[in-house]
C-alpha cells in the first residue's frame, strides 16, 4: 500500500462515502426542499467511473464504502455497483443508507452481490408524523423493508433517526422500545444545519437528553464494549447487550477521529460533510482519465480538510449543498 492519505491534522482516512444519486423518494423537512430540481443524469458518474475512482482510492488507503444519497435504492442496478466495488481487491467493507422505501424488493438481490450491512433511516413509528417528517407516506413499506433486510441476514440493521425537538422527540421511547424488541440496533442522529430549512440550536434535541429518555423509562444503559473508538455512534447497550447508540454531532462533535471523504453523485469530492470547497474529479474519471493525477488530487483534498465543521462557533457558514445533494 501507498502511504496512507493523511490530513495536517494527523487523521488517517479509509472510508469512503459515495453518493449515487441526488433525487429521493422522500422529501425530509430537514434534509432537502420539496421543491428541487434534480441533477440531470448526464452529470452522474456511471457506476463504472464509481468503481474507478475506487480502485485509484483503495491503494491510498480506503477500505470501507457507504453507499449514500438521495437514496441509493431509486439508481436502477445498484446491486451490480455493489457487485463491482466488492470485486475491487482490498475492499472490505460495503454498506448503504437507505430510507427503507424500496429496501424489500431489493434486499435479497442486495445480499446476494455482497452487501453486508444496512443503514435504514426511520424518525418515527407514527404515521402522521412520519408524513410531517417526510412530507410523503410510507411507514408502512419501511417496516417491511426493515424486516426484509434481516430476513435475508443483513443484519443487524441499524435503524437511524434524526430527532428535532417538538417534532419527534416524543419518538426516542417508542423506537428504542421497538427496536430492541425487533432485534435492530437504534441510532439517534443529532438535527445538523445541513438541510434546507432554517435551523436553531433550540430544535436539536442533545444526546444526553435522548439517552436520559431511555434510560427512564426503556431500561438502564453503559458504554458498549469493545466500541471503535473511530466511529461516530457513541455505542451503549442494555444489560442483556442489545446496543443503541448516539450520533452526537452538535453536543459531541467527532471530527478529531473523522476518517471520511466523500464523493458526489456528481463526482466532486469533499473531505467534510459541512466543507465549502469541493474539487471536480469527473474529468479526470470521463474526459480525460488519469489515475495519477487523481491519486493527486484525492490526497490534496484530505490535506485541506479543515479541523472540524465549526457548527459551534461563529465562523460557522452552512453549504450550499444540502444533505441529499452531498449524500448523508
Ligand atoms: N436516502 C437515504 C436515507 O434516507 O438514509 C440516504 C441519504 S440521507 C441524506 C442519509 C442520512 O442523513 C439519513 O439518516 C438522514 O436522516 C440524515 N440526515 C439528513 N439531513 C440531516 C440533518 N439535517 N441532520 C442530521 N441528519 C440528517
Amino acid at each position: 500500500m501507498l502511504e496512507p492519505l493523511i490530513d495536517a491534522f494527523g487523521r488517517v482516512h479509509d472510508n469512503l462515502r459515495l453518493s449515487v444519486t441526488d433525487r429521493c423518494n422522500l422529501r425530509c423537512v430537514y434534509c432537502m426542499p420539496e421543491d428541487v430540481t434534480f441533477l440531470d443524469k448526464a452529470h452522474l458518474l456511471s457506476f463504472e467511473e464509481m468503481a474507478h475512482f475506487v480502485r485509484v482510492a483503495v491503494p491510498l488507503g480506503v477500505r470501507k464504502i457507504r453507499l449514500t444519497g438521495g437514496e441509493p435504492l431509486l439508481r436502477r442496478e445498484i446491486p451490480s455497483l455493489v457487485r463491482l466495488l466488492s470485486a475491487v481487491p482490498g475492499v472490505e467493507d460495503i454498506g448503504l443508507t437507505t430510507n427503507g422505501l424500496l429496501l424489500a424488493p431489493h434486499a435479497q438481490a442486495l445480499h446476494d452481490a455482497g452487501l453486508r450491512r444496512v443503514n435504514v433511516s426511520l424518525d418515527t413509528l407514527d404515521e402522521g408524523r412520519f408524513r410531517r417528517l417526510a412530507r410523503r407516506d410510507g411507514l408502512g413499506q419501511v417496516l417491511e423493508g426493515v424486516a426484509e433486510a434481516k430476513r435475508v441476514g443483513l443484519a443487524p440493521v441499524k435503524v437511524n433517526a434524526v430527532i428535532i425537538r417538538g417534532v419527534n422527540d416524543v419518538d426516542v421511547v417508542p423506537l428504542a422500545r421497538w427496536a430492541r424488541r425487533e432485534g435492530h440496533e437504534m441510532r439517534f442522529i443529532e438535527y445538523m444545519p445541513i438541510g434546507a430549512e432554517p435551523w436553531e440550536r433550540g430544535k436539536c434535541f442533545l444526546a444526553h437528553e435522548m439517552l436520559d429518555a431511555i434510560e427512564e423509562r426503556v431500561g438502564p444503559l453503559r458504554p458498549a464494549a469493545g466500541r471503535d473508538p473511530r466511529s461516530p455512534a457513541m455505542d451503549f447497550e442494555y444489560d442483556d447487550g442489545a446496543r443503541v447508540g448516539f450520533i452526537a454531532s452538535v453536543s459531541r462533535p467527532f471530527c478529531k477521529s473523522c476518517n471520511r471523504l466523500r464523493l458526489t453523485c456528481d463526482g466532486k469530492l469533499r473531505n467534510c460533510l459541512f466543507a465549502l470547497d469541493e474539487v471536480d474529479v469527473k474529468p479526470l474519471l470521463r474526459a480525460a482519465p488519469d489515475d495519477a493525477a487523481l491519486a493527486r488530487v484525492i490526497r490534496a483534498n484530505v490535506m485541506a480538510k479543515w479541523e472540524g465543521h465549526e457548527i459551534n462557533s461563529a465562523r460557522f457558514v452552512k453549504p450550499e449543498r444540502t444533505m441529499h445533494a452531498i449524500g448523508g
